[in-house]
């Protein structure tokens, strides 16, 4: 199949390198034709995603710190100007320092629970809201989810926290855009091996852990995770909104290890 996004034009936002889930998802959008504008966290990474931009003949990089609310609104005041109007966003960002992606969640500090909520949750319904003022026709908004949300996993913390309330957030959107035909979904990822990924401790364990014991014994790729972002982004979803979407391997369905494992 190929044209799936052909005459959509629209925002990815989280690519730090060629390992970022924000790119395969860009990958999988240019390659059904879609047009695409980056946004980037600062000239270091802009410099990363250059190269990569060009590669899927993309132009419009626009630098946004999420922190900075008038980075955000100079974003989309950017997209407005060149564009008019857009089809899609992608969401994946996330940031906790990493010095409390270890240890107790007890001893999450005041200071890092805000700013990871800020980053990590709160950007997303910032974002939403700017993006559907400017989806005249519909449109379609994904973010990054992590199974951390539902069900405790050593070391991911505050992320967890976080992520359980942009889930949350995914269904209010979903509520507050679908009359306008704009729809609001999540991609829960297995973990896969990026910079955020690396930032939480013993994230190889946790890596290893559900090749082992996912009804499918293996981890997915930023392959199969850039193609269900497409699928939510594209018509064939039409009907779906506030679903939180598992690109796990099945991980989350299972309530013990795998057999094979506890036997061997
Ligand atoms: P990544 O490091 O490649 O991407 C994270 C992105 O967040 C980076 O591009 C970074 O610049 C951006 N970011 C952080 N703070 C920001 C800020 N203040 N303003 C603007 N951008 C900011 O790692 P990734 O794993 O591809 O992460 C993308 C999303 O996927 C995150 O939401 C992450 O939680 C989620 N996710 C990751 C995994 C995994 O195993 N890697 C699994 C499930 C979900």
């Amino acid at each position: 199949m190929t044209g799936l996004m052909t005459g959509k034009r629209g925002l990815v936002m989280g690519v730090a390198n060629h390992n970022s889930i924000a790119w395969g998802a860009a990958r999988a959008l240019a390659a059904q034709g879609a047009e695409i504008a980056f946004s980037y966290q600062g000239e270091a990474f802009g410099k990363r995603l250059r190269p990569l931009a060009a590669e899927i003949g993309s132009t419009l990089l626009v630098d946004c710190d999420v922190e900075d609310v008038a980075s955000v609104d100079a974003l989309f005041a950017t997209l407005e100007r060149e564009w008019g109007r857009i089809d899609f966003v992608v969401h994946a960002i996330g940031f906790s320092d990493k010095n409390e992606l270890k240890g107790l969640y007890a001893d999450t500090t005041r200071e890092n629970f805000t700013r990871t909520m800020v980053i990590s949750c709160f950007s997303f319904t910032e974002v939403a809201k700017r993006a559907a003022a400017i989806m005249n026709e519909g449109g379609s908004m994904v973010t990054l989810t992590y199974g951390g949300s539902m069900r405790v996993m050593p070391n991911y913390n505050v992320m967890g926290v976080a992520k359980a309330a942009l889930e949350a957030s995914v269904r209010y959107l979903a509520a507050d855009f679908g009359p306008r035909d704009i729809r609001v979904n999540a991609v829960s990822a297995g973990p896969l091996r990026t910079l955020a990924g690396a930032g939480v401790s013993d994230a190889r364990l946790m890596l290893n852990y559900q090749r082992r014991n996912a009804p499918m014994r293996r981890n997915v790729t930023h392959d199969e995770v850039g193609n269900s972002t497409l699928y939510l982004l594209s018509d064939l979803s039409k009907g779906v909104t506030g679903e939180i979407h598992y690109v796990d391997a099945g991980y989350n369905i299972m309530s013990m290890p795998a057999l094979d494992e506890l036997k061997a």
